[in-house]
């Protein structure tokens, strides 16, 4: 305990409390009329009935409490959004005309090379203050916009400082192998050899990524090209993740199993036997329904997954081409509707699932010694959360202890910028 004997805060009058299980299991801990005690950083205590003191006290009113979401998976730096192709992929374009004619990803290529890494970081920081008010404070970001040295160094770097300023923790991934740019014509193994390669060895030893990706894709990577990147990466210190068999397999799932990604995501054309891989690697699925959503899609298999014993994740895929959706609670609505997981498996899945396929074992669950990360919900069940998709459900955000967040109050990282521990 922080000097005196009480904790530093108690969160009561919970209404309902719903967690995951720091097992693996499914099902959630629910408890009624629930308290939980917070010192420093940690969560010592969760309870029911009269709450002990605390030297501050923060009235759940009978709301729901939940913990704090993890986005696994986001392109969240880009140059600007593609709002036109929508347009045009609504009216029947076709993805490879869209492609050919320059637009598609090598168009978010071109934005985000000609903007400065000022610009950037200014709409990530929009970006991240949407993402608070979702109820998420642990983000993966992908670069994978640059494609050349100089602007995936900015992308990156842009990362590493957004996250200092901003108080939804970030988890860099590098992405060189995302697309292969047109100086390159298609020369893909002379781009993964000489500009993926000695970059990933660059920013992992510079220490500006945790994670490397790729996409693994028949016209994009193949399985031979996405096992030298992400061979590379081990070497390189670097856990694997891939975009896996999005749109037809191509031995991608099978490929992260081999490699013990920590992720492999997407998974809507993987084969099954493919998949009882993952699971026995320990791989997690990370699923991306918001993306099946926007192009008109069949979702992955999440039900036959769930039952198979994978280990499931949700993500947003939050980019300006193919998943524009930010709000991961749409993406949890998404899974329950359109892929036949239960409210709570959906929870599970941003929590607890989400924040481990991330290495942040520390979160994602409401128990002693988990991190003080939780979500007062304006709302009587989490079950709202599935229930009502598109209702700004998060009324108050908690990280570390520190309310940092208010509905409708711009409390926003008052921490941060006034420097004193213990101001609340
Ligand atoms: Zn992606």
């Amino acid at each position: 305990m922080s000097g005196e004997e009480m904790p530093d805060l108690v969160v009561h009058n919970i209404g309902q409390l719903a967690t995951a299980s720091p097992d693996g299991e499914w099902n959630l801990q629910l408890s009624k009329d629930g308290y939980v005690i917070i010192d420093g950083e940690m969560i010592v205590e969760v309870g029911e009935g009269e709450p002990p003191a605390a030297r501050d006290a923060l009235d759940a009113g009978g709301r729901a409490v939940v913990p704090a979401f993890s986005d696994p998976h986001t392109h969240a730096v880009f140059g600007a959004w593609r709002a036109q192709e929508f347009d045009l992929r609504l009216r029947g374009a076709d993805y490879k005309n869209i492609l050919a004619g320059g637009g598609g990803i090598l168009e978010t290529v071109a934005a985000t090379r000609a903007k400065s890494a000022d610009e950037l970081a200014s709409s990530l920081h929009e970006h991240l203050d949407v993402m608070l008010s979702c109820g998420v404070l642990t983000c993966e970001v992908k670069s994978g916009y640059g494609l050349d040295r100089e602007h995936e160094l900015k992308m990156l770097e842009v990362v590493s400082r957004v996250d200092s300023e901003h108080p939804v923790e970030l988890i860099p991934t590098f992405m060189g192998a995302h697309a292969v740019p047109p100086e390159w014509g298609d020369d893909a193994d002379g781009f993964i050899r000489e500009m993926v390669l000695p970059l990933m060895d660059e920013v992992a030893g510079r220490g500006l990524v945790e994670y490397a990706d790729v996409f693994c894709e028949p016209g994009v990577f193949t399985a031979d090209q996405s096992r030298t990147v992400l061979r590379a990466a081990r070497e390189a210190g670097l856990q694997g993740r891939i975009h896996a068999d999005e749109m037809e397999p191509s031995g991608g799932t099978q490929l992260a199993a081999d490699m013990n990604c920590a992720s492999a995501d997407h998974l809507l054309a993987a084969p099954e036997e493919e998949l009882r891989g993952l699971r026995d690697a320990g791989v997690t699925a990370v699923l991306l329904p918001g993306t099946a959503f926007m192009l008109q899609k069949p979702y992955a298999q999440a039900r036959w997954m769930i039952d198979a014993g994978l280990t499931v994740a949700l993500g947003t895929d939050f980019n300006p081409g193919s998943c524009p959706i930010i709000d991961i609670k749409l993406i949890m609505a998404l899974g329950a509707t359109q892929m036949s997981m239960t409210p709570a498996e959906t929870l599970v899945a941003v929590t607890r699932n989400a924040a481990r396929s991330l290495g942040r074992t520390d979160r994602g669950v409401i128990a002693p010694g988990f991190r003080g990360d939780l979500l007062v919900l304006e709302a009587p069940d989490y079950l709202h959360l599935v229930y009502r998709p598109g209702a700004p459900l998060v009324r108050q955000v908690i990280q570390g202890g520190r309310p940092i967040y208010e509905r409708g109050v711009d409390v926003t990282y008052a921490y941060r910028t006034t420097g004193e521990e213990g101001e609340r």
